[in-house]
């Protein structure tokens, strides 16, 4: 699944290569993953538009067209191609984005479980997904003031804790793995056990983390390969993530599930707390 390095990533690319277009058309079809639209309003709105920039929240990518948002979530296994208008259409790929200039914009998804939502600009603050997401951890508001108390609050796993997008948005499976390890703490510690020194290192550690993946252009595991020629080289940073042996100890890394997820730790550098 791409994380937040990998949908960074795909932005910057996307943006250079679409930034300044325009749409002359747009076909879907799988009309579900249009979700708030039908899908001829969906096109009518979207029909002789100019990309006017490419942002991102979360995981969210946000397509600016003048007075609409077109906000984009690759779910599992989504990818953007550029394409010439003339290429065969692939039969993943179920919207495709006409441009005025003769190139395509494809939206290629073997899983089918990425979504589009087409919202009026002014209504950005109160799209749902978008109003519960809590700070990423680059955001001026993400402080041991902001996290510490909500922590403090929650009796459930760290691990799960940090996987909440509604508390800390951006950070998935791999890379709150790693931030974990880089911090000494257990992923099934307790949220409330958590002191304000391994509040500032999460913070931290969550942002070098993020930063030195999307320096890498993400990270590329199974089946997720960023789109756009990218290839993810962060995972040759992970330390424990799919490891066998702790770079610091040299024990084995064990594997277990917390809230379902497949979790790596070293169990002597990451000593649990009751
Ligand atoms: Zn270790």
């Amino acid at each position: 699944m791409p994380e937040l390095p990998e949908v960074e990533t795909v932005r910057r690319s996307l943006k250079r290569l679409v930034g300044g277009k325009t749409i002359r058309d747009v076909d879907v079809f799988v009309p579900k993953m249009v979700r708030n639209l039908d899908v001829s309003k969906f096109r009518q709105h979207i029909e002789n538009k100019t990309i006017i920039d490419i942002s991102r929240i979360g995981k969210y990518l946000l397509f600016h067209l003048e007075d609409w948002i077109l906000v984009s979530h690759l779910r599992m296994e989504g990818r953007y191609f550029i394409k010439h208008l003339d290429e065969a259409k692939d039969k993943h790929e179920h919207l495709i984005f006409y441009f005025t200039d003769g190139t395509t914009m494809r939206y290629h998804d073997t899983r089918k479980f990425g979504t589009f939502d087409l919202i009026k600009q002014e209504n950005l603050s109160s799209f749902e997904p978008v109003q519960k997401m809590g700070p990423e951890p680059f955001d001026q508001e993400m402080t041991v003031d902001y996290l510490y108390p909500i922590l403090k609050r929650k009796t459930i796993a760290i691990k799960s804790a940090l996987l909440d997008q509604h508390i800390i948005a951006g950070l998935g499976n791999i890379y709150v793995n790693e931030v974990l390890f880089l911090c000494g703490l257990h992923p099934e510690t307790p949220s409330h056990k958590c002191r304000k020194k391994d509040v500032k290192n999460i913070i931290k550690y969550s942002q070098e983390v993020l930063e030195e993946a999307i320096k890498r252009g993400g990270t590329t595991i199974r089946s997720y390969t960023s789109s756009l020629g990218v290839t993810g080289r962060f995972q040759q940073q992970l330390k424990v993530h799919t490891k066998e042996v702790c770079p610091t100890c040299e024990s084995p890394i064990e594997k277990i599930k917390v809230g379902g997820r497949g979790t790596y730790y070293c169990k002597k550098c990451q000593k649990k707390r009751y």
